[in-house]
């Protein structure tokens, strides 16, 4: 049997100059772990511009693509047969390792071979190279038409260090950037639509992200932490794991909605800007930079360019709101590539419709809100509530 080796292409951080070192060493790194994680033992090589994975005998295919579609910083990867780098060893690899069975089951029509030279000095051209491989498959028979553009199959050539790398598909990987690179943040986490989206864009651009969920317990439904539970661990798939802190919070929502001191349209301000202010506690105790929430610009009462502004005041950390410009219809569908959409449809049993009023205001006065806050006393509160987490 063939050596098998993964080969994976990262793209952005190649051109981040003084720092591509810095980047290509967190992306190694995170790498390493993925594929530590599915049981895989070799070293990770870098070779121009690229890192190259000799895979076991034995390692399972769907593993090794789902792990590597979980790092941030990889553009494309493929899984490649090595030969050495002569025309007739390359042209009997192609007929043996084609994957016929696939292309049957698949229905697949169309074909293209794409060589990549990664050294100056080899002694053929990309053109003729992809053309007299194309020819070979051609010639044999294997049922395809070329097609130069998005073809069923697309055959992979890569050529360095005396040797070729043949790889029948290639895969594409979250692209952004490697996560470490980019600071530590606190995501506001429900299990709704939108704020796992957000953390996992933030987690692309190379963040790593701790999760706050503020629970309605006891008078939302028993699900509701094991939701966000579940959501956290799927984002932490593409970032090496996650913590969670959960705060209590439905006793504290019962209190201000039966407190008369505080007029009920004013109540999801206020709510919001506890969750900001206990969010803020537990982000300078934990050393994270900035909060994270899934707000989009207009979806909801709270989110109204007023109340946004009013709940902004409640806290001193920038706070990062990666979906403000998106349509609810984008956030869902992106939802599913993220993997979240399947939990995040469930019926929201979570703090959202708790002590609500019918009529919420979309137009918060800063004056107003903080005098029904002196009323209850939010630093004591916010102090009980930080107390009161758990992990
Ligand atoms: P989502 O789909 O993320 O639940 P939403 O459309 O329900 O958002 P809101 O309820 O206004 O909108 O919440 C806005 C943002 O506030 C959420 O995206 C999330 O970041 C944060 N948030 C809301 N509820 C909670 C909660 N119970 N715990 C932690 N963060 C929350
Ligand atoms: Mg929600």
């Amino acid at each position: 049997m063939m050596e098998k080796h993964l080969i994976i292409h990262y793209g952005e951080l190649g051109l981040k100059g003084k720092n591509k070192g810095f980047f290509e060493d967190v992306l190694r790194r995170n790498v390493m772990a993925a594929v530590r994680g599915i049981g895989i033992k070799s070293q990770i090589q870098y070779v121009l511009g690229r890192f190259v994975v000799k895979l076991p005998a034995d390692f399972d295919e769907e593993k090794v693509k789902h792990a590597m579609r979980h790092v941030s910083g990889i553009e494309y990867f493929s899984i490649t047969y090595r030969v050495d780098l002569d025309f007739d060893k390359i042209s009997e690899a192609l007929m043996k390792y084609l994957p016929r069975d696939e292309i049957a089951d698949k229905g697949w029509k169309t074909f293209c071979v794409r060589v990549k030279k990664s050294q100056n000095d080899l002694p053929f051209s990309r053109l003729e190279a992809e053309r007299d491989f194309g020819e070979v498959l051609f010639e044999s028979d294997i049922g395809l038409k070329a097609k130069m553009t998005d073809p069923d199959l697309l055959v992979t050539i890569e050529c360095f260090g005396d040797m070729a790398y043949i790889g029948f598909g290639k895969f594409k990987g979250l692209g952004g950037l490697p996560v470490g690179t980019g600071g530590k943040v606190l995501s506001l986490i429900s299990s709704g639509f939108d704020s796992p989206v957000a953390a996992y864009r933030m987690i692309r651009r190379g963040a790593k992200v701790e999760f706050v969920h503020f629970s309605g317990q006891p008078y939302t439904r028993r699900e509701e932490v094991e939701q966000v539970k579940k959501i956290v661990e799927i984002l932490g798939e593409y970032q090496g794991g996650a913590k969670l802190y959960v705060v209590p919070f439905g006793e504290i929502q019962k209190k201000i909605s039966i407190n008369m001191d505080v007029p009920a349209k004013l109540r999801v301000v206020i709510y919001r800007r506890l969750m900001f202010k206990i969010a803020e506690k537990i982000a300078r105790y934990k050393k994270l930079k900035a909060l994270v929430t899934g707000e989009s610009l207009g979806q909801v009462a709270s989110q109204t360019l007023n109340n946004i502004a009013v709940i902004d005041e409640a806290t001193h950390l920038p706070v990062f709101r990666p979906l403000i410009g998106m349509d609810k219809v984008e956030i869902i569908n992106e939802s599913q590539k993220v993997g979240t959409h399947d939990i995040s449809r469930l019926p929201c049993t979570d703090t959202c419709s708790l002590f609500m009023p019918s009529n919420p205001e979309v137009s918060a006065k800063f004056g107003e809100v903080e005098k029904a806050e002196e009323f209850l006393g939010v630093d004591k509160i916010v102090n009980d509530a930080f107390e009161g987490l758990f992990v």
